[in-house]
């Protein structure tokens, strides 16, 4: 018999998720901003300490609430890094603004925060750092920049929930920080987000934006007798059945982390002397970043090994993946005039990066089966 695949990720129930989505559904209240949204909220208020947590419909939703926030007028720059999902770009795009693509560091693949003043110019008014994996950016330097030219500090933070830079949580850096709970994320209710809002003077406008332009959330909160529209906004309430699979989750935070922090040592430990034997990088997460434990990565020497290995993988029912392609290349960036060469690191790591099966029910014998599987490839 043929031993059964590995897939890349797999969902899986880790607390009460069942016997809260029961409840939620038993009280008859499944729209958005009931029990168990505020339940997440209060969560991740107490926990992280922000000011103010919104669960969202996605962590993409998030990011155009905060390109709202930023009130962006046509011919506005934001810089993002080029290594990063979509939407931490197309979020501020659809706004009207122009993102603007910087490279990344060679060793934690995040946004370098050495080149970024090359990039600020009088349009600038935001920057998003995104932390690769859940590795912190050099939010000290990103901040003093931003601080020094009036850019607002959005923190894209999908892969680095309860992760810490020099002992801060992640998502209580920037003035606003956004997260995922996408089923490929560390904690999720399958597609879901947060805006963390930490500088307060956007909170009240955040709770407009989120609710159809309406100040819906005073009025539940009794503070004002009718509510009507008031601002722009749209549609980013997150259905409470949604939240109560998500608060199953975030509630047992401590034990993810827990296992996904062993299942990513263990990698690391055991692939080591083969990967310094062959001139494969393994991640680097610096001394006063506490990571996330979001992926393990590789960085084969070239596109070439990269396929070759993914293919290998494959043959034994592995499936590893590549990640994210340089967005200052891909079709749509091209109006903005991004050329081969702009950046070169997120260039170079885009075809060389390997991303291993990692998944909180992952067993120790699938593990197994991986890192023999990578070790038996000849490079
Ligand atoms: C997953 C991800 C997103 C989008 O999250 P959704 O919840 O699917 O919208 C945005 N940015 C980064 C860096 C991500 O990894």
């Amino acid at each position: 018999m043929l031993p059964s695949s590995i897939p890349f990720n797999h969902s899986t129930v880790v607390g009460r998720e069942y016997a809260y989505i029961q409840q939620a559904m038993g009280s008859g209240q499944i729209a958005g901003d009931r029990d168990f949204s505020r339940k997440c909220q209060s969560l991740l208020e107490r926990e992280l300490g922000v000011h103010r947590a919104l669960v969202t419909t996605s962590c993409t939703h998030a990011l155009e609430m905060a390109a709202l926030l930023l009130d962006l007028q046509p011919g506005d720059e934001v810089i993002v890094p080029s290594f990063t999902f979509v939407s931490s770009a197309n979020a501020f795009a659809l706004r009207g603004a122009k993102p603007v693509f910087c490279d990344v560091r060679p060793d934690t693949l995040n946004l370098d925060e050495a080149k970024l003043p090359l990039h600020v110019t009088p349009r600038t008014r935001a920057v998003v750092p995104v932390h690769y994996a859940g590795v912190a950016c050099e939010m000290d330097v990103i901040g003093a920049l931003a601080k020094q030219h009036g850019l607002v500090m959005v923190e894209d933070n999908a892969h680095g929930l309860f992760g810490k830079y020099r002992g801060r949580w992640l998502g209580t850096l920037g003035a606003m920080a956004t997260q995922s709970f996408h089923e490929t994320k560390n904690i999720t209710c399958g597609e879901g987000g947060a805006l963390l809002v930490n500088d307060a003077r956007f909170a009240e406008r955040a709770e407009i934006i989120r609710e159809k332009g309406t100040n819906r959330a005073r009025f539940f909160r009794g503070q004002i007798d009718k509510y009507s529209w008031v601002d722009i906004g749209s549609s980013y309430v997150m259905s409470d059945v949604l939240a109560a699979f998500l608060y199953g989750q975030l509630e047992v935070w401590r034990e993810v982390q827990a296992r996904r922090r062993k299942i990513w040592e263990r990698y690391d430990a055991e692939l080591s002397n083969w990967c310094d034997g062959h001139g494969v990088r393994r991640p680097v997460v610096p001394p006063h970043c506490e990571q996330a434990y979001h992926m393990y990565y590789l960085l084969m020497p070239d596109l070439t090994a990269r396929t070759a290995l993914i293919a290998h993988l494959q043959k034994r029912g592995i499936l590893a993946v590549f990640h994210y392609l340089p967005l200052h290349l891909s079709e749509f960036a091209r109006q903005w005039g991004g050329r081969p060469g702009d950046c070169p690191v997120a260039e170079t790591v885009s075809d060389q990066l390997l991303r291993l099966p990692f998944f909180y029910s992952m067993s120790e014998e699938q593990q197994s089966r991986v890192i023999d599987a990578v070790i038996s490839f000849a490079l």
